[in-house]
């Protein structure tokens, strides 16, 4: 593959995704890195992606703006489906953020606030979202044979034959119907390896609400994912 084309400086990452799967060129924000991932076909010549990229500016721009600001740039922060003010308070440097009933305190002027902020949520998931699945393995007799927390870009949750179940501990940010939800669907894998109608049947089966719970919690899911990819 030869690549000619000087790349311009755009203001922001341009990620490209050279697939042979790939019909079109295609765009999508990156809300990790504040970017853009250009999907496109093998060979695809270089000069033709930029103009495509360049007729989008303007779009992408606006994408980019309306992206909510990380953690340490925000004055408040979702936790388990509620908000709550960050509260930033002069703390020894050893202090470590601390959830209250009505805010959440950070120390101020801390430069790896960030930072203390993803481990308290990671440690938050770690506790409470085995706990749930645990809970809704045994109701729906559906035992898993391990759980993983990991940070997937873009599933909440996956199972394996092996009877594994990964969810992605950003889920700690999500209500807990919608932790629900991820968890009775990933279940429900161990049964129906599929997204066939007997799967749907039996995850609406469990799902608080049914039908119309497992469509709020894909809607939320769809609405906050990109909150959730930029907290931290
Ligand atoms: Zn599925």
């Amino acid at each position: 593959m030869t690549q000619n084309a000087k790349e311009p400086p755009f203001p922001w990452p341009v990620k490209w995704k050279y697939s042979s799967r790939s019909r079109r060129l295609s765009l999508r924000i990156d809300p990790r890195c504040s970017g853009v991932v250009l999907s496109l076909p093998l060979n695809f010549p270089k000069e033709k992606a930029l103009l495509f990229i360049r007729a989008h500016i303007e779009w992408i721009q606006k994408q980019l703006e309306a992206l909510p600001p990380p953690a340490d740039q925000a004055n408040e922060i979702l936790i388990e489906g509620k908000t709550y003010p960050i509260v930033r308070v002069p703390e020894r440097p050893s202090f470590r953020p601390k959830l209250c009933s009505d805010k959440f305190i950070v120390r101020e002027n801390d430069p790896n606030e960030l930072a203390r902020i993803e481990a308290f949520l990671k440690a938050r998931a770690k506790i409470l979202l085995p706990v749930l699945a645990k809970k809704w393995s045994e109701i729906m007799q559906a035992e898993f044979s391990r759980i993983t927390l990991r940070d997937t870009k873009s599933r909440w949750g996956s199972c394996n034959t092996q009877r594994a179940i990964m969810l992605n501990w950003r889920l700690i940010l999500a209500p807990k119907a919608v932790q629900e939800y991820v968890i009775i669907h990933e279940l429900s894998h161990l049964t129906h390896f599929n997204h066939s109608p007997d799967f749907w049947a039996l995850v609406e089966n469990f799902c608080p609400n049914g039908k119309i719970g497992r469509k709020e919690s894909e809607k939320w899911l769809k609405n906050y994912g990109i909150k959730l990819q930029r907290t931290v």
